[in-house]
């Protein structure tokens, strides 16, 4: 297994199948994409990330 290193370019099956390493990826965010609105504790993992913290002040 092998996915994609953007959960923003999983799809619904992606996601289904990666469901525990999805919920990893997003379980403490720092980012968000947004582009997409996913959320993930590594920027590389979305696809246009910006920081949460950046958002939230
Ligand atoms: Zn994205």
């Amino acid at each position: 297994m092998t996915p994609e290193k953007a959960i923003c370019k999983y799809d619904r099956k992606q996601i289904r199948e990666n469901l525990r390493e999805f919920a990893l990826i997003v379980a403490e965010p720092e980012f968000i994409c947004r582009k997409c609105g996913r959320a993930a504790s590594e920027k590389e993992s979305l696809c246009r990330p910006v920081k949460l913290k950046k958002l939230l002040e």
